[in-house]
């Protein structure tokens, strides 16, 4: 008897700490940039893993958690799979973090506007001579979009352009969830972006 009531509340408090650790597992987060002066040097060198050392960097930077970190994480924790949809892309740091992601094996596929991925310090040039997937747009409309999908359940989505510019110096914002709700539309929208940027379909062939 006593041995049932045991293994009765062993059982409930399982179930509770499962269903506390499922909502405390949901991803929402706010970032405001511009990001403050952080160090992200020690973040990537590590990601990249080349010795399995822990990374060092000289820098006099503080390495406390800026919006630049955060956003790092987010889109490092990636295992499987990474979609972007960006008007533009020039930010080296997140340019390293794909980077690391590609070599990781993670899928991975860009979207981005055809009037921007080649202005000077662009990382999309970096991505395909890597062999990343690139599509853009082809009317003369911006491909103005700025979301990233994590996995196909991590949405990063706001104002902000992946420039070296909107991070350092601009007033922008990112959200980040994982809700279903918001993160469904979102890669439904990529899917018909990226089939609408098929080369395939470029109506300047025919
Ligand atoms: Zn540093």
């Amino acid at each position: 008897m006593r041995a049932g009531l045991a293994l009765g509340l062993g059982v409930g408090l399982g179930l509770a700490w499962l269903l506390a650790a499922r909502r405390r597992r949901a991803v929402r987060e706010v970032l405001f940039f511009p990001s403050r002066p952080c160090c992200t040097e020690e973040l990537l060198a590590e990601a990249e893993g080349c010795d399995g050392r822990p990374a060092t960097c000289p820098c006099p930077l503080p390495r406390s958690d800026c919006s630049l970190s955060r956003l790092l994480r987010r889109l490092l924790a990636a295992r499987r799979s990474l979609e972007l949809c960006l008007f533009a892309f020039s930010s080296p740091e997140l340019g390293r973090a794909v980077c690391v992601l590609h070599r990781r094996g993670v899928r991975i596929r860009v979207v981005t506007d055809s009037q921007y991925m080649a202005l000077r310090g662009s990382q999309i040039g970096v991505l395909r001579l890597l062999g990343i997937q690139v599509r853009h747009n082809q009317d003369v409309a911006f491909m103005h979009h700025k979301f990233a999908i994590v996995d196909k359940k991590v949405l990063i989505t706001g104002s902000l352009n992946w420039t070296v510019e909107a991070i350092h110096n601009n007033k922008e914002n990112v959200v980040i969830t994982e809700d279903a709700e918001y993160v469904q539309p979102f890669l439904d929208e990529f899917e018909r972006i990226w089939e609408e940027c098929n080369p395939g379909n470029y109506t300047f062939f025919s």
